[in-house]
């Protein structure tokens, strides 16, 4: 067991920890997140298993960290200047995650969305300011996809930038230089395997060459997807892209391509797991009930994703996630029976925990 965390088991630090200061307001703020034990899953498991606390980041979600990367990034190679448009195409979470960074530095911020995305995150784009457009949910390869409308509107403006968070590397790079060395260290250098699902792949792009280049190839880094995605087959497979089939109720993972930011480590993963929705909803209310994590589905994706590859490691092992957002952005789907039913999902929730359920 980590060593600071062995210290507060005997009572030698503070229940509360203190936070750093930022003096550049929400951007400053972004980062640093704790990592938290899952107490009850590690000892069902008998090996150590971490997540790290995204949800805790101002804006909400580990987005945050790639609104920060992308915005600076266009900073500095000059493609911004004071008072100019950020757009963006986004299932929400990096969105969110903008419009905080353009009210802070004072860009105006313009995001596409696919329709089938939840009403808290419109809403909420909304309220931060930020204009929305919902379009249809549509393939990649079709030109009324939201990222295309996205940079097609940023070309016709003054003075915009079209943040292009899939195939922007500044996005897998602020996972590199922020949440892969927090997690090396909050680990103490000693993590075996790291795990999870990809929506740009910037996440596990940056965190993962990050733990590999520091454990000299060590730590094993694994990807997990939720059905409707063609990386586990891809990666499983040895680089068979198949056609994308089905769906999930996770919201913001899930591929039908390779992305730039996940094609600069995809050829390092060392395998992938696929975890079914009914696995994903029941670990919502799981970590609900026996941690007092309220998370969104792709944490709860994770988090089993975590386990399971902690079972492959096998007794002892440490392995760390990311826990992505918090079921504040859901709530009216994953906490409403009729919802549950509607997705043939209320029979995954073990008995004991449908209380939960009160929508
Ligand atoms: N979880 C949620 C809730 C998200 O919104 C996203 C981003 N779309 C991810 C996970 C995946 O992160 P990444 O884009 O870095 O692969």
């Amino acid at each position: 067991m980590l060593s600071a965390l062995r210290r507060s088991v005997v009572g030698q630090t503070r229940a509360f920890s203190t936070g750093h200061i930022s003096v550049n307001g929400f951007v400053g703020a972004v980062g640093n997140t704790p990592l938290i034990y899952l107490k009850t899953l590690s000892e069902q498991t008998g090996a150590e298993i971490y997540g790290k606390a995204e949800f805790q980041n101002p804006g909400g979600s580990i987005k945050d960290r790639a609104a920060v990367g992308v915005v600076t990034d266009a900073e500095e190679r000059g493609l911004i200047k004071p008072g100019g448009t950020v757009v963006e195409g986004t299932a929400g979470n990096t969105g969110i995650g903008l419009a905080h960074v353009c009210r802070n530095k004072g860009y105006k911020c313009v995001i596409f969305m696919p329709n089938s995305q939840s009403q808290e995150k419109i809403d909420l784009l909304r309220m931060l300011g930020a204009e929305v457009y919902p379009v249809p949910a549509v393939a990649y390869e079709n030109p009324a996809n939201y990222n295309h409308q996205a940079r097609d509107y940023a070309k016709s403006l003054d003075n915009a930038i079209w943040t292009d968070q899939f195939d922007n590397t500044a996005n897998a790079k602020a996972h590199y230089v922020s949440t892969g060395p927090e997690i090396w260290e909050q680990t103490e250098g000693k993590l075996d395997g790291f795990i999870c699902a990809t929506g740009t792949g910037g996440t596990l792009a940056g965190v993962g060459k990050y733990l590999k280049e520091k454990s000299g190839g060590k730590t094993q880094v694994w990807l997990a997807d939720p059905p409707g995605s063609v990386l586990y087959t891809y990666v499983s497979s040895g680089g068979k892209l198949a056609e994308r089939s089905g769906s999930s109720i996770t919201e913001g993972i899930g591929q039908g391509r390779i992305t730039n930011n996940l094609g600069t480590f995809i050829n390092d993963i060392d395998g992938a797991l696929h975890i079914a929705d009914e696995k994903s909803i029941s670990m919502i209310y799981q970590l609900l009930d026996t941690e007092g994590l309220y998370v969104g589905a792709s944490t709860a994706l994770n988090v089993v994703a975590a386990v399971e590859l902690a079972q492959k490691l096998g007794k002892g092992s440490r392995v760390a996630t990311v826990l992505c957002d918090g079921a504040y952005r859901y709530q009216s789907r994953l906490f409403s029976k009729k919802w549950l039913q509607s997705k043939g999902l209320e029979a995954a929730i073990p008995e004991h925990l449908k209380k939960y359920a009160v929508l």
